[in-house]
């Protein structure tokens, strides 16, 4: 048994057979044979390494052809391993003893091999690991032909493990197959991680290298709620976990009671608490955990996974979809396109490619790059604001002059839709998002050009502490109760108190309970937060009074680091609702 430690990203526990998607594709169980089948097994092992051995050569000439003898020789190199009775030897060994598929015999054998190359610490080593890697995944190729299974098509359960995923990859998971995801890279507000809390699959992320001590097939465990992964696990923490996911359950359960209830404190301060949504149809399932509304809708998921860009139809189709989950009359607030960073697709690749794509091109400034496509999403979204309560929310806005231009666009586009003939909303408020520390210093001219303003902590944080949100070697820098970046957000409220403006927070912070009080007492009083986030929160927020949530954001207001601020939150959470595993 070996356990593991990483960035809890979405809570659940769940235990099964392990995936490894980056170098499988597909799926290997731990299959073992029948005795009389030994031979055949062996047999189907000798052709595979035959045919891989093959594959390599052809590779070695073809590569040599392109691009010069030396490069075709490293192919030549993995023929030769192939051929290399040692290793075919260990494997048969695994086969004929252990009685294991030839799949799961190969991934075993050539992984200690490349550990073994790893652990040397010598950089000429550690690449032959990769070569060891690649011979891996060739051989099982051949060795299940056809029958390689997908992810997009598995048939049964599986946690998925992944050097990283991107989050188009993660839209792609299936929650009735994939039961959990481990990945070593990534931190806390990924949009990978934010996909994973949206699909509320349990995932850990950022857990550093330990993917070469796996093999497809193994069982593992995984604890959303900790941050960990649990290799191997003996009978009795089996049976420990099971019993905790059945607790986590019923608890779970116990938060759906507060559904029908006010979002008030104990002296009747209401507050709003909306769902952040990536896909139209999860605007259901956050009204049924109590949302009332949508307070951030991210619209660039229509444009990941695809060839072309979504058309006005479709863009049209998509906001409709979201309103008809809807009660009548509740907010939908649709954020304009915000690709870039690390939501990308493929036909941006060029854009990817900038040596800092967190500070290039990214957001609303590659539409204001792009008209046509900008303008496209806010004909559709004009149109569909006949329909229901649709506001417009712009990512990214980092100065006024932007903001500005944003605002006579929008001017332009509802002339066009006039001369088009075609019906549409004139009056759709307009909010701008408050992501980078520029646009928090000037919250309060930003506030009075806008309807309402929206603080996407995420990248606030991100941008404040120059960490990037996707690193997990910085993930102890990012922290959302930075006293730095909760000089920001208190800077924000403020503004938009000011000027009259209602002010969301729609990053992850909002939806961890840990921070309610905190917000509450800053003076915030409208949330948008992950759907499965919506109970917790509200559960905070009835559990005290305003005076009390005041009292807390003072304190931590005066502390100077975020580790401090964070245990004052801690004992503060833990003295309100001590029910709750904070
Ligand atoms: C944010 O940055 O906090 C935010 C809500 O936007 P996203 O996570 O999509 O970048
Ligand atoms: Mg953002």
């Amino acid at each position: 048994m070996d356990t593991r430690r990483g960035t809890p990203v979405s809570p659940g526990v769940a235990a099964g057979p392990v995936l490894l998607l980056d170098t499988e594709w597909f799926r290997i169980s731990r299959r073992k044979l029948r005795t009389a089948d030994v031979d055949a097994e062996i047999e189907r092992f000798r052709t595979a390494m035959a045919a891989a051995a093959t594959e390599a050569r052809q590779e070695q000439q073809n590569i040599g052809k392109q691009l010069g003898r030396q490069y075709g020789a490293i192919f030549e190199a993995h023929a030769m391993l192939l051929e290399d009775p040692a290793m075919s030897g260990e494997i048969e060994l695994q086969i004929r003893t252990d009685e294991y598929a030839a799949e799961y015999a190969v991934s075993r054998v050539i992984r200690r091999y490349a550990k073994a190359f790893q652990s040397v610490g010598s950089s000429m080593l550690a690449g032959r690991a990769s070569d060891l890697f690649d011979l891996e995944r060739r051989v099982i190729g051949c060795l299940l032909g056809d029958r390689r299974e997908e992810l997009k098509h598995l048939t049964a359960p599986v946690i998925v493990m992944a050097h990283d995923l991107t989050p188009s990859q993660a839209a792609q998971l299936d929650p009735s197959k994939v039961h959990a995801f481990v990945t070593e890279a990534g931190g806390r507000t990924s949009h990978t991680s934010i996909l994973a809390a949206a699909l509320e699959i349990p995932a850990v992320v950022g857990v550093g290298p330990f993917l070469e001590d796996v093999s497809g097939g193994d069982e593992a465990i995984v604890d959303g709620n900790h941050g960990l992964v649990i290799l191997d696990p003996d009978d009795a923490t089996r049976a420990q976990y099971e019993s905790a996911r059945k607790t986590y359950v019923s608890f779970e359960r116990s938060l759906d009671e507060l559904r029908d209830l006010p979002a008030e404190t104990k002296d009747g301060v209401r507050i709003t608490l909306l769902g952040n949504i990536e896909f139209p149809h999860e605007a259901a399932h956050a009204v049924a955990k109590g949302a009332e509304g949508i307070g951030l809708y991210r619209t660039e998921f229509l444009y990941l996974s695809r060839d072309s860009d979504p058309t006005e139809e479709e863009h049209y189709k998509a906001y409709c979809e979201v309103l008809s989950h809807l009660p009548a009359g509740v907010p939908l607030v649709v954020r304009t396109l915000d690709l870039g960073a690390d939501k990308f697709n493929p036909r941006s690749e060029p854009v990817s490619e900038e040596q800092n794509p967190a500070l290039g091109v990214r957001s609303v400034r590659l539409c204001l790059q792009n008209l046509p496509l900008f303008k496209t999403q806010l004909r559709a979204i004009f149109r569909a604001a006949v329909h229901g309560d649709i506001r417009i929310l712009f990512p990214m806005i980092t100065t006024m002059r932007e903001l500005r231009r944003c605002k006579l666009l929008l001017k332009e586009v509802k002339e066009d839709l006039f001369e088009d003939g075609v019906p549409f909303a004139r009056e759709v408020p307009i909010g701008t998002m408050v992501e980078v520390p520029a646009a928090a210093i000037l919250a309060g001219p930003m506030a009075r050009e806008v309807d309402y303003l929206s603080i996407g902590t995420n990248d606030l944080v991100q941008y404040t502490l120059a960490a990037d949100r996707t690193n997990e070697h910085v993930a102890e820098l990012y922290s959302a109760v930075d006293p730095a970046v909760l000089f920001l957000i208190q800077r924000v409220l403020d503004e938009g108190r000011k000027a009259g403006k209602k002010v969301n927070v729609c990053g992850e912070m909002s939806g961890e309970p840990f921070f309610a009080a905190l917000l509450l007492g800053m003076g915030l009083r409208q949330f948008s937060v992950t759907p499965h986030s919506i109970p917790e929160v509200k559960r905070v927020i009835r559990s005290l009074t305003l005076t009390e949530a005041e009292n807390i954001a003072r304190e931590a207001l005066l502390l100077e680091t975020a580790s401090e601020v964070m245990n004052y939150l801690r004992t503060q959470s833990r003295r309100l609702l001590p029910e709750l595993e904070l």
